[in-house]
């Protein structure tokens, strides 16, 4: 079975350490070489499994930080992009593909009238808030503690994500050789805490270009809003005269077609998408009403990008929010799955008398394991704190080696998809089991 596998990585290890060579950290990412222990290699990636360089299978529930809602290489993106390659992958000229995959956008996010195309989630928030300061004349940002924005100028700051649990406050500039001052003009306040942006508001309420939120938290635990927070936050940006910016990098046609927007019912001024997006290419999206778009239609805010809006990533977007469009009905079925997996892996933690914080939206997952059992309200709102960040790398080290896969780092969530059965999942779950009897 799944968990009596003892997976060998020599050649991994070998091909990591000749990597490292020439690629600083070995990943092109920091959150990628973040607490690496066990060398992972890979060779290939179908469904919901991942081959090594050794050929050892294992099954996946990072899935590439989220865009694959259909399992890697689904067939029905991939023809689509692979067709399109042959035709043209850039040209840096508009294609008729940007028409409609525009419009599907349009079509699916309940705020958005126009869009900009970018490459990634920090190109497109940078984008997006530039125009904030720019229609508003203002220079203040508001940001949450927990949220992650990417990793530009005046969002990036020191985190339990970004740097493995070491700030759980997000209180320190993210990266040293930051420009000095980068962060002066931005605040950050608690998540929920009402009283605190309150506050903000009625101090500097006339200071402030835009708040940006991840409006279903998804990079400290998924920690929803409470009730009326969003809500909150969308009346006071509107009686200031500042802009509401949803960060739907994870949320957008994850937790349903309209994303977190349509979930809550709540309306930003400018939204940003990403990952599910592009079915697994590099694509992000930033857009609004045409009258908030209406400096970059002019060409007086400026955004660009040899590579954003390429015909490869458009491909991307148009094959999958058609198969997205065509059958919503897979976000019901991700639930379901998802709300299986979330019962079962919160047995197996009990049973093993492992305090453990399981938080979920849709089919996005936290799975991180507590130096205690939370007790009280404070416990559950400030729970980054609480988290065991070396136990659960030692649980992952464990998991890995018996063939699954997830982040080192806890705040990173699991991405279920359509590939992760009942009978994947029960797999799952096992090899979670057997892990922590060996805890
Ligand atoms: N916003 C959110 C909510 C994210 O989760 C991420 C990445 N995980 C980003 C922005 C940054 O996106 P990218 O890594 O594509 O720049």
């Amino acid at each position: 079975t799944q968990t009596s596998v003892n997976l060998t990585h020599a050649t991994s290890e070998q091909l990591l350490e000749a990597t490292r060579a020439v690629i600083a950290g070995g990943g092109s990412s920091n959150m990628r070489n973040m607490g690496v222990t066990d060398p992972l290699v890979l060779d290939r990636s179908a469904g919901c499994r991942l081959w090594d360089v050794e050929g050892n299978e294992l099954i996946d529930v990072n899935m590439g930080y989220g865009p694959h809602l259909f399992g890697y290489a689904d067939p029905d993106v991939l023809g689509v992009v692979a067709q399109q390659l042959r035709l043209g992958a850039i040209t840096g000229i508009t294609h008729r593909l940007d028409h409609q995959a525009a419009e599907l956008i349009a079509a699916t996010v309940p705020s958005i009238e126009q869009v900009r195309f970018a490459n990634s989630g920090t190109e497109a928030i940078t984008s997006a808030l530039r125009l904030a300061r720019f229609l508003t004349g203002r220079a203040h940002v508001v940001t949450f503690e927990g949220h992650y924005h990417g990793w530009s100028e005046t969002v990036l700051r020191k985190s339990a994500i970004t740097d493995n649990g070491s700030d759980p406050t997000g209180a320190v500039p993210g990266a040293p050789g930051m420009i000095p001052g980068a962060l002066d003009f931005t605040y950050q306040l608690p998540w929920n805490d009402a009283a605190a942006l309150d506050a903000l508001f009625a101090a500097h309420g006339t200071e402030i270009a835009a708040v940006i939120l991840e409006p279903i938290c998804g990079n400290a635990g998924m920690v929803h809003p409470l009730p009326g927070f969003v809500e909150k936050i969308a009346d006071l940006t509107a009686r200031h005269g500042a802009l509401l910016v949803f960060d739907e990098v994870i949320t957008g046609f994850r937790v349903g077609l309209n994303g977190a927007q349509g979930v809550l019912g709540v309306q930003p001024d400018l939204t940003i998408v990403s990952k599910v997006l592009g079915g697994g290419f590099p694509v992000a999206a930033f857009g609004g009403s045409r009258e908030l778009m209406a400096p970059l239609a002019r060409n007086e805010a400026f955004h660009a990008g040899v590579f954003s809006g390429n015909h490869a990533a458009m491909s991307a977007v148009v094959a999958m929010l058609t198969k997205l469009t065509g059958d919503p009905s897979v976000y019901g079925t991700l639930d379901v799955l998802s709300s299986y997996a979330e019962q079962r892996l919160a047995d197996v933690f009990a049973e093993a008398g492992r305090p453990v914080r399981i938080t979920r939206a849709g089919s996005v997952l936290s799975v991180a394991l507590l130096t205690r059992p939370q007790e009280t309200e404070s416990d559950y709102d400030a729970a980054v704190p609480l988290i065991d960040f070396a136990a659960h790398r030692r649980l992952q080290i464990l998991c890995q080696r018996a063939g699954l896969y997830f982040h080192p780092n806890p705040l990173e969530p699991w991405f279920l998809s359509t590939a992760h059965t009942p009978d994947v999942l029960d797999s799952v779950v096992a090899t979670v089991k057997d892990s922590l009897a060996r805890l």
